[in-house]
């Protein structure tokens, strides 16, 4: 919840809505809300992102994605059929909300970022 809190407000109340409508519950892991220069950085140079935090920046950075686990039997799970359920979950509330979010789980494998099926971004431009 901590991690919520740093997002953009649209954001944040998107993902509270839809821990309420989700048959599958899920958590926020560490870093995967807003990220410093540094931590975006980190994550690069561990060969988790595409973006280094500085040339090219995350939507993270300006706490406008969140990444997301399911949590099932008391674990984490990022398995693609429960990341697919909740975020169909997500994206209905979305449209309902009227924001534009995009699924990183829609990206396509020969994209700049891959499938990133925990990830979503809230487009605000
Ligand atoms: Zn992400």
């Amino acid at each position: 919840m901590d991690r919520l809190l740093q997002v953009d407000p649209r954001l944040q109340e998107l993902i509270k809505n839809t821990i309420a409508l989700s048959p599958i519950d899920f958590g926020i892991p560490k870093f995967g809300g807003l990220r410093t220069e540094k931590e975006q950085e980190e994550l690069y140079r561990k060969g988790l992102s595409k973006c280094d935090g500085y040339k090219i920046k995350s939507f993270h950075q300006t706490g406008n994605a969140i990444d997301i686990y399911a949590y099932i039997n008391g674990k984490a799970s990022w398995n693609k059929i429960h990341l697919a359920i909740i975020a169909g979950v997500i994206l209905g509330e979305a449209n309902r909300m009227n924001l534009n979010v995009r699924w990183g789980g829609t990206f396509g494998s020969d994209s700049f970022n891959g499938w990133d099926m925990p990830h979503f971004e809230l487009i605000t431009y």
